[in-house]
This record gives structure tokens, C-alpha cells and sequence, in this order.
């Protein structure tokens, strides 16, 4: 079985395509600044890296593009005939309070979605572009919706509340919702399975640290809480984006300082952070390095980071009543060594220990933890991608 996963931005079309026999990625690629003059997609196959400039005014173009040259066209193509993909998986960022796992596509679940816009303006209407996009060219393909906000749907209702006038939450559906539920989910699974214990048996905290990043509480295989909020921009502090708080901060900025609500969005979502306090860059790889030749500020934004993710690690311990495991995966997670020892350091009186010479590692499934440590520690890549691949398998084959 062969299935297409995609996930649609405002300007960009992720694709891979995945044979499910051995969970192997065949083709995938990027479809970036789409609906600009400069759109180009990069695509990964066989190894290698390849740049291809190809102006397209708008997601179905990129489609085509990608089924008809990337997919199933000589020069690129890995496959004969689009009838060989099996089913589409589609990344939905928002789904509310209706969708509580993933679901088969249909007319009234594009509607469901639909009414989900105003909690992720942003997310949701691209992700519906590439639902609408797939219809176009592929008729009568089955496809499946999996949403970054279902895994948490099991929280209970003291972690997602918030306090405000109840009645927002009950006309408006303001509430916490959590993202990034697909690598949450993969990764616990994951670290129940490499240490041979039962899911339903431990007590979780998964970090997924990129450039977006959030924790969970996943207690018996299920988020019991999470540090993302309404939207992406809360809970720890990202690359770029603020995380949580003092809510007030937004009026100051808008009265005293005269900015808009549209610059004070894009200041917290994009000049916040670690950039915005290092002031140098919202890659990590790059404070490190201003941080390793004495910049102070560098260094502040960096402990900032780690005290932060240790905090929430530490809250999690409250909404769990102890804590078996932590896990750290994605961008920084995976790779950024420095920061998972420093995280660890301030977990320490928690009995929380690594070995730093297991820990010198990057993008390695591993545990980091010495064996006196009363937490353990893992490493576990995340595959966002494989995961929906395999909601849609199961949903596609169950119908
Ligand atoms: P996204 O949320 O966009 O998927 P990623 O998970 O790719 O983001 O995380 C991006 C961040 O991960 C970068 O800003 C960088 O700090 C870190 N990162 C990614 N790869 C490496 C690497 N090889 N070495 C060190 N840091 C890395």
C-alpha cells in the first residue's frame, strides 16, 4: 500500500510518499513560496537533493505539478500511475473540539474543518486548499484527515481551561487545545516500545522542541496536558515566537507604544523568543556559537530556554504525580546537544541524571540516561509524516 501524505502551509505543500510494506519514504519533497514569482520545490529521492525552480500561482498548480512531474513524470517520477497511491493523508493544524482522532474525508467533515477557521485563520484554510487541490486531481482517492490538535483531546478539563468568563468557553470555544499531537503521540509510543514496557503503564513527558515547540503530559498513553494553548503561540518560549506571559503585555504595546494588534502579533510570533532576547538569531546553532564567544545576552536567552522547558517538565510531574520518562525529539530535541544537558542539569534534584557521552549525540534513537538516573531520558526522532501515513492506512482499511 501506498500512501500520499501532505501538509499544506499558507505558501508551502510538503509531500512524501511512503510504501506502507516497510514504512519506507520512496519520494518527498517541498513546495515553497507558492503563489510568488520564485516558487521552487526541493525534492529528496535516492539520497540526493534536488532544487527545481517552477513558478506556480497557487496550491492546485503546485499539485499537479508535483503528481504529474515528481510522481509520475519520466524524468523524476517514481511511479507509473497515480492509481498506485492507495490513499491521501492530509495535516490539519486545528480541529477544534469535534475531531478527537483522525477521520475518513468527506463532504461533512470538510464542513467541520471549515467551521474550525476562526481558531487557526492561518492553518486551516491552507490545509483545506491542498483537501480541495486533491479532489481536483485525483478523483474518488480516499483521504484522511489528521489533526496536530486530537492527541490532546483527552485532557482533562482543569488543564484546558482557562480562567475566564466561562461563557468564552462555552459560546467561543476558547480553550487549550495543544498542537503537535502527531509527534507526541509517535514518540511516546516509540519510547514504550524501545523500553519494552507497556504504554499504559508509564507516566511520559514528550518535548518537542523545533522552531514550534511544545510538551505533553502523556500519562498511560494519553495527553493529559500540554503547553501549547488556543493557538501555537503559547507555553514555553520558541525560536521566535514568546510562549506564555503576562497577558497585559499586549495592551502596553498597543497603547504606549502605539502598535497595532497586527504588529503585536508578528512581534510575538516572529521577533520573540530566543531571538528576541539573544537579538542574534532564532536558530539555536547560531546563539550557541555567539553564546561559546562570550555574548551575555546569547547566553541569558539559552538559560532562559532550558529553565523554562525544565519548568514545564516539572509541572508535568504535578499533572502525572511523578514522571517515568522524558523525551526529547524534533529540530533542537534531536540534535542540540547542550541544551538536553542543560535542561537535565536543573531536573537534577528530581534525581534526574545523564550520561554526557551517550547525550553527544544527533538525531539518534538513544537513552541518555545513566542507569542511577530515577527518571530516564531518551532521544526518539520524531516522524510526523510516518504517523499520519499510518492513521490513514488503518482508517483507509477499516472503512
Ligand atoms: P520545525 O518546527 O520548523 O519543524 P525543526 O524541528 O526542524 O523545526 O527545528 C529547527 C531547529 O532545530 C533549528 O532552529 C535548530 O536550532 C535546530 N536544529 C536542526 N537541525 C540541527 C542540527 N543538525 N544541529 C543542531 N541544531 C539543529
Amino acid at each position: 500500500m501506498k500512501i500520499l501524505v501532505l501538509n499544506c502551509g499558507s505558501s508551502s505543500l510538503k509531500y512524501q510518499l511512503i510504501d506502507m510494506e516497510k514504512e519506507d519514504v520512496v519520494t518527498k519533497g517541498t513546495y515553497e513560496r507558492i503563489g510568488q514569482d520564485n516558487s521552487f520545490v526541493t525534492i529528496k529521492q535516492n539520497g540526493e537533493k534536488t532544487r527545481l525552480e517552477h513558478p506556480v500561482a497557487n496550491h492546485d498548480l503546485a499539485l499537479k505539478f508535483v503528481m504529474e512531474e515528481l510522481l509520475t513524470g519520466e524524468k523524476y517520477g517514481v511511479i507509473q500511475d497515480l492509481n498506485e497511491i492507495d490513499a491521501v493523508g492530509h495535516r490539519l493544524v486545528h480541529g477544534g473540539e469535534k475531531f478527537s482522532s483522525s477521520v475518513l474525508i468527506t463532504d461533512e467533515v470538510i464542513e467541520q474543518i471549515k467551521e474550525c477557521i476562526p481558531l487557526a485563520p492561518l492553518h486551516n484554510p491552507a490545509c483545506l486548499l491542498g483537501i480541495e487541490a486533491c479532489k481536483k486531481q485525483m478523483k474518488d482517492m480516499p483521504m484522511v484527515a489528521v489533526f496536530d490538535t486530537a492527541f490532546h483531546q483527552t485532557m482533562p478539563k482543569e488543564n484546558y481551561i482557562y480562567p475566564l468568563p466561562y461563557e468564552y468557553y462555552e459560546k467561543y470555544k476558547i480553550r487549550k487545545y495543544g498542537f503537535h499531537g502527531t509527534s507526541h503521540k509517535f514518540v511516546s509510543k516509540r519510547v514504550a516500545e524501545v523500553m519494552n514496557q507497556k504504554i499504559e503503564d508509564l507516566k511520559i513527558v514528550t518535548c518537542h522542541l523545533g522552531q514550534g515547540a511544545s510538551l505533553c503530559a502523556v500519562d498511560g498513553g494519553k495527553s493529559v496536558n500540554t503547553s501549547m494553548g488556543l493557538t501555537p503561540l503559547g507555553g514555553i518560549a520558541m525560536c521566535a515566537r514568546c510562549g506564555d506571559m503576562d497577558p497585559s503585555i499586549v495592551g502596553y504595546l498597543m497603547d504606549t507604544l502605539g502598535k497595532t494588534k497586527e504588529e503585536v502579533n508578528s512581534i510575538l510570533n516572529k521577533e520573540s523568543g530566543v531571538l528576541g532576547i539573544s537579538g542574534i538569531s532564532p536558530d539555536f546553532r547560531d546563539v550557541e556559537a555567539a553564546k561559546a564567544e562570550g555574548n551575555e545576552r546569547a547566553a541569558l536567552a539559552i538559560d532562559f530556554y532550558n529553565h523554562t522547558v525544565a519548568e514545564y517538565i516539572a509541572r508535568y510531574a504535578v499533572s502525572m504525580q511523578g514522571i517515568d520518562v522524558i523525551v526529547f525529539t524534533a529540530g533542537i530535541g534531536e540534535n542540540q546537544i547542550n541544551i538536553r544537558k542543560g535542561i537535565c542539569e536543573k531536573l537534577q534534584f528530581m534525581g534526574v541524571e545523564i550520561d554526557e557521552n551517550i547525550n553527544n549525540c544527533r538525531g539518534e534513537e538513544v537513552e541518555i540516561s545513566t542507569s542511577n538516573s530515577k527518571i530516564k531520558v531518551y532521544v526518539i526522532p520524531t516522524d510526523e509524516e510516518l504517523m499520519i501515513a499510518r492513521d490513514t492506512k488503518e482508517i483507509v482499511e477499516n472503512r
